[in-house]
C-alpha cells in the first residue's frame, strides 16, 4: 500500500500537522480510510459537509454541470450563479451578491466594500473593527482582521486599518469608533476562537451602535451561516439585520465556494472595482444551489437546531459524569466541550482509534461540527464513543 503520510512530507510545504488518517471515500455522515476502516465524522470537512459526503442531490448537480458547461468568464451571463443569486436573495435580507471562492476571499471583499462606503459616504474613513479570538481567515488583510496573536505575529509588518477589541463588549466597539471607522466585523458565534456564544443584546446593541454612527455592521457567517446554528442564517436568531454578511463554508456542501451578500444601502462596487475569475464558477454554483434548495426544502436548519438540542444534552450529561469536563457550549450542530485542563489532543486521538472524528480548536477545546443532515442515532453512536474515550481518561487521572 501507498505510503501516503511519507510522500506529503517529501511534497508539501508544512503548513498543517495532519492527524494520521487518510481518508479515501465518503458517504452520509462517515468516511473510509484508506485500510477501508469506517469513522463516523464530526468533522465534517470543517463544518463544510452540509450535507454529509457526497449527497444525491449534490452529486446529480455536479454531475450534469460538468457535462454541460464547467467554466465560462463573468465577461458572460451564466445561468447556475444567477439562479443561486436568487435563491440566497429570497431568502435572506439582502438584496445584492458576489460570488468569489472561499471565506477569506469573501471577507476581503466585504472589508474592501466597507472602504468604498467609507469613501462615498464617511469622509474615507476605512477602519474595521474586528475582535479578538475571532478567525476571519488567511490572506494579509483578513490575519490582521483576525485577532490572534499566533496567526498574525509571523507576518508583521499586517495591513493598516483593522483594530481589534474583545468580543462580546459593546463599551469596547464604541471605545475604538474613530472618524476613521467604517465597519464593524463580527461572527454571530466565534467558531474557531472556541465557540465563544455573546450574550444575548449584543449584536443587538452593536447594530444600534452602527446606525447611530452611520457605519455598516458585517456578519461573518461564514460558519454560522446555512444551517449550522439552527436557522438558515445565524443573524435570525439575534433579532437584527447586518448590513453585508459573508458564507462559504457549507454553502455548496464541499465545493469551494465564496458569497458576499450586501443591503441595497451598501450595494457601492461600481463596475471594474472588484471581480474574480472562478468566482461565480458555474460547476460550483449548481452545487451550492442544488444544496441550498435541499436545505431549505426539508428545513435542515430545524434539524440542526433539534439534532443539536439532543447532541448538547448529551454532552450536558458527560459533563455530569466527569469533573474534568468544565463547560459546554455553542448552538445547533455547532457545539463544544472545554476540559480543565489541555487534553484535547489525547481525547481526540482515542476517538479516532474507535472511529470517530472530532475537531480540536483548542488544546482544551473539542468542536463537533457533524453534516447538518445527522440523526439522533448518529449523535448516540458517537457520544457513546466519547463516552468510552472520557471514561478512559477519568481512569488515568
Ligand atoms: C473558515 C472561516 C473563514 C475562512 O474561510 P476560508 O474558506 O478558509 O478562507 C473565515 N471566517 C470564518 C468564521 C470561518 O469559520
Amino acid at each position: 500500500m501507498t505510503d501516503w503520510p511519507e510522500l506529503e512530507q517529501k511534497y508539501f510545504m508544512r503548513t498543517i500537522k495532519r492527524l494520521p488518517l487518510t481518508l479515501v471515500r465518503g458517504r452520509g455522515a462517515r468516511v473510509w480510510d484508506d485500510a477501508g476502516r469506517e469513522y463516523l465524522d464530526f468533522v465534517g470537512g470543517w463544518a463544510v459537509n452540509s450535507l454529509g459526503h457526497c449527497h444525491p442531490a449534490l452529486v446529480q448537480a455536479l454531475a450534469e454541470q460538468a457535462g454541460t458547461l464547467i467554466q465560462a468568464s463573468n465577461q458572460f451571463y451564466t445561468v447556475p450563479q444567477i439562479r443561486l443569486a436568487e435563491l440566497l436573495v429570497q431568502h435572506s435580507c439582502f438584496n445584492k451578491v458576489f460570488f468569489c471562492n472561499s471565506g477569506a476571499e469573501a471577507n476581503e471583499g466585504a472589508v474592501k466594500l466597507a472602504r468604498r462606503y467609507g469613501k462615498l459616504h464617511l469622509q474615507g474613513a476605512f477602519e474595521v473593527i474586528t475582535t479578538f479570538n475571532s478567525f476571519h481567515g488567511r490572506t494579509l488583510a483578513m490575519v490582521a482582521a483576525t485577532g490572534q496573536k499566533k496567526f498574525q505575529e509571523p507576518y508583521t509588518p499586517l495591513p493598516a486599518g483593522f483594530v481589534n477589541v474583545d468580543y462580546d463588549s459593546i463599551e469596547a466597539i464604541r471605545a475604538a469608533t474613530t472618524a476613521q471607522t467604517c465597519a464593524v466585523m463580527l461572527e454571530a458565534i466565534q467558531a474557531e476562537g472556541g465557540i465563544n456564544v455573546p450574550s444575548d443584546g449584543y449584536l443587538r446593541q452593536v447594530r444600534q451602535w452602527c446606525d447611530q454612527k452611520g457605519i455598516l455592521l458585517i456578519l461573518d457567517e461564514i460558519q454560522t451561516g446555512l444551517g449550522r446554528i439552527g436557522t438558515l442564517f445565524g443573524y435570525q436568531q439575534y433579532g437584527i439585520e447586518p448590513d453585508v454578511i459573508t458564507l462559504a463554508k457549507g454553502l455548496a456542501s464541499g465545493v469551494p465556494i465564496g458569497v458576499l451578500l450586501a443591503r441595497k444601502k451598501a450595494d457601492v462596487f461600481q463596475p471594474g472595482e472588484h471581480g474574480s475569475t472562478f468566482g461565480g464558477n458555474p460547476l460550483a454554483c449548481a452545487a451550492a444551489y442544488a444544496t441550498l434548495k435541499y436545505v431549505i426544502d426539508n428545513d435542515i436548519p430545524g434539524n440542526a437546531d433539534r439534532v443539536g438540542r439532543y447532541l448538547s444534552a448529551r454532552l450536558e450529561a458527560l459533563k455530569s459524569k466527569f469533573d474534568f469536563i468544565v463547560d459546554v457550549r455553542g448552538r445547533g450542530l455547532l457545539r463544544a466541550i472545554e476540559f480543565r485542563r489541555d487534553m484535547a489532543d489525547g481525547v481526540l486521538t482515542g476517538c479516532l482509534e474507535k472511529g470517530l472524528l472530532v475537531n480540536r480548536v483548542k488544546p482544551n477545546v473539542l468542536r463537533f461540527i457533524p453534516p447538518l443532515i445527522i440523526g439522533e442515532a448518529e449523535v448516540d453512536q458517537a457520544m457513546d464513543i466519547l463516552a468510552e474515550v472520557l471514561g478512559g481518561a477519568a481512569r488515568t487521572e
